[in-house]
């Protein structure tokens, strides 16, 4: 059977490595900067990788083989004997904001970077304690990823989190879906 990694990838202080504590209670990094580490972190928990890509702040860290993220993460993605279930993890907050500038949120580089290399990615939209109108704001969102509001329509790849507050149950069931259809795919009917 195939060795199966769930991996996270997001813009520097996304909630990353809270939604991964949280979701797994591993140990968050410590002591560091936000964007200073560059460094694909890998928690091993019982028959299961999960692997926290902390460095994509700009749009050069897409660039594949140039970039350390980019590069692992493509490595990994070519390797056959790997399984991946991708985690975009978005700062609601930072890219309605960035909307709102009349500019171009990274995220939706990220995403679209993911799909070209056949990753589905799991969206994680975080942060959502903090936003007033959550249905608007999650419309607008989906919507600016090109996919057609309402989000509701899309609960099979996009969900709304707060790791801060605890309220991850939605992303566990997709997760533990996706990991399920790997299994089921490898046993057979
Ligand atoms: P990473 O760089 O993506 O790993 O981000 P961190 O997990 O280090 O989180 C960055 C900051 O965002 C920290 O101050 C967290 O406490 C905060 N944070 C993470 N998740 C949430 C959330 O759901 N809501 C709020 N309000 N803050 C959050």
């Amino acid at each position: 059977m195939k060795s199966i990694e769930i991996f996270f990838v997001g813009r520097a202080n996304a909630g990353k490595s809270t939604l991964i504590k949280e979701l797994f209670g591993c140990k968050a990094r410590a002591g560091r900067r936000p964007g200073i580490t560059k460094m694909p972190i890998r928690y091993q928990l019982e028959g299961l990788a999960v692997t926290d890509f902390p460095g994509l702040g700009f749009r050069r860290d897409l660039k594949g083989f140039e970039s350390l993220v980019g590069e692992t993460i493509e490595y990994k993605v070519k390797d056959l004997d790997h399984q991946i279930v991708g985690v975009h993890v978005i700062d609601a907050v930072s890219f309605l904001n960035v909307l709102q500038r009349h500019s171009v949120p990274l995220d939706i580089d990220i995403f679209e970077y993911l799909l070209d290399l056949d990753i589905d990615p799991i969206v994680a939209v975080n942060k959502v304690d903090k936003l007033k109108r959550l249905e608007e704001s999650m419309n607008a969102i989906v919507s600016r990823l090109g996919m057609l509001p309402p989000y509701k329509q899309w609960t099979d790849r996009v969900v709304p989190v707060s790791a801060k507050k605890g309220s991850v149950a939605a992303l566990r069931r997709l997760i533990k879906q996706r990991v399920q259809g790997i299994v089921n795919a490898s046993i057979g009917p």
